[in-house]
């Protein structure tokens, strides 16, 4: 099958064809990721492995205030982020054994009652309940966050109660692009594309001038921060797919870790085949909203390497619904900046001959 990308017409039958384009004569089939959020618990094993065996430095431990996610967004220092996005929905056909049962009502709910309980239990302070005011003279109504109960489904509440909620959990990772700005725009050869089709920084090249920074589409690769003495401090940082491991025949240590085979290594023509093959699987159970995600290999980058299966749109997910390799159109920009200088230059030329006349 052939297919058109940006830098021209390629056949699958080329097998690694990115590493080939790298120069690589005798490339082994490309590798990369496919990440099925339909089964990520969040439990972040992939964000401590990947930090383990890379030896990547804490980033923070600061909840955001508007989930449990505590690290935010990918970044130098977290080469794997697991997002956790609460909503106001039902599980519905994604839930293994709720669906069907009464959903439960919110912490604040449930706290709500058990304080009307207790006051209620004594006849004066019954009273002073009936003015929402405690002893303390503060009002004894819960305030709202939003937090789900800790109690089994439709335990206390009673139907009118009862809120519908979901988490989508999501590991993102470096997209490992087929077309990847950062590596188009690394001016000291930093950013290399592997034998297996991969993106790595090679940290004792990098100058730290961060042209990469905001070249990547996905807000993926940063330039590390840090006090003096922090490891590779300045230098662009982001994940390497475990060049290292895979060197020896290894599985990236997120994949290895990640206890629901969420994410999933492997050679990326196969990887492509077993999205399709899970999507129409959770379609077919119902799942209506379910969506393949960077697996398409005439889209703006050219396919990644790393691809995932949403359960929303790619926003909800912080991700850019059509990213677009910003070095698309370098080289027609380029004529264009020479075309302009060239205008310039003559324009000024003739005032200059016409001044003298
Ligand atoms: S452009 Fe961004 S997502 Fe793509 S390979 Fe580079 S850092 Fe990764
Ligand atoms: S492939 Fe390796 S470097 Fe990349 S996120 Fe996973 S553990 Fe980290
Ligand atoms: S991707 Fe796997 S390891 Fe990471 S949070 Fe989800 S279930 Fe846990």
């Amino acid at each position: 099958m052939s297919l058109t990308t940006g830098r021209g017409e390629r056949d699958y039958a080329d097998g690694n064809y990115v590493a080939i384009d790298a120069g690589w004569s005798d490339a082994p089939p490309r590798k990369g990721f496919f990440t099925d959020t339909s089964v990520c618990i969040g439990c972040k094993a992939c964000e401590v492995a990947c930090k383990e065996w890379n030896g990547v430095p804490e980033d923070g431990l600061n909840l955001l205030g508007s989930s449990y996610d505590n690290t935010g967004a990918l970044g130098a220092s977290t080469w794997r982020h697991v997002a956790f996005i609460e909503q106001a929905r039902p599980m519905g056909r994604q839930d293994a054994g709720l669906a069907g049962l009464p959903v439960g009502p919110t912490a604040t709910g449930s706290v709500n009652q058990v304080a009307a309980n207790q006051v209620a239990a004594n006849q004066v302070a019954a009273q002073m309940v009936a003015g929402e005011v405690s002893q303390l003279g503060t009002s004894t109504r819960a305030v709202e966050l939003g937090m789900p109960s800790f109690e089994l489904p439709g335990v206390r509440a009673e139907a009118g109660d009862r809120t519908d909620f979901r988490w989508l959990m999501s590991s993102d990772v470096c997209k490992h692009c087929t077309e990847a700005a950062c590596l188009d725009v690394c001016p000291t050869g930093s950013l290399f594309r592997t034998e297996f089709g991969t993106v790595v920084v090679q940290d004792d090249i990098c100058n730290g001038c961060g042209y990469c920074v905001p070249a990547c589409p996905f807000g993926v690769i940063d330039r590390r921060i840090g006090e003096q003495g922090t490891k590779n401090v300045g230098i662009a940082q982001k994940c390497t797919l475990c060049y290292d491991r895979l060197g020896s025949g290894q599985t990236p240590a997120c994949a290895q870790a990640c206890p629901t085979e969420s994410i999933q290594f492997g050679d990326v023509e196969e990887l492509r085949e077993r999205a399709a093959t899970r999507l129409a699987a959770l379609q077919a159970a119902g799942v209506s909203q379910a969506r393949l995600y960077g697996e398409d290999p005439e889209d703006g980058i050219g396919g990644a390497g790393a691809m995932f299966l949403l359960l929303d749109e790619p926003e909800v997910y912080g991700l850019p619904p059509d990213p677009v390799v910003t070095t698309r159109h370098l080289a027609e920009m380029w004529h264009m900046a020479v075309a302009a200088a060239g205008t310039l230059l003559v324009g000024a030329a003739m005032s200059f001959i016409r001044g003298r006349r």
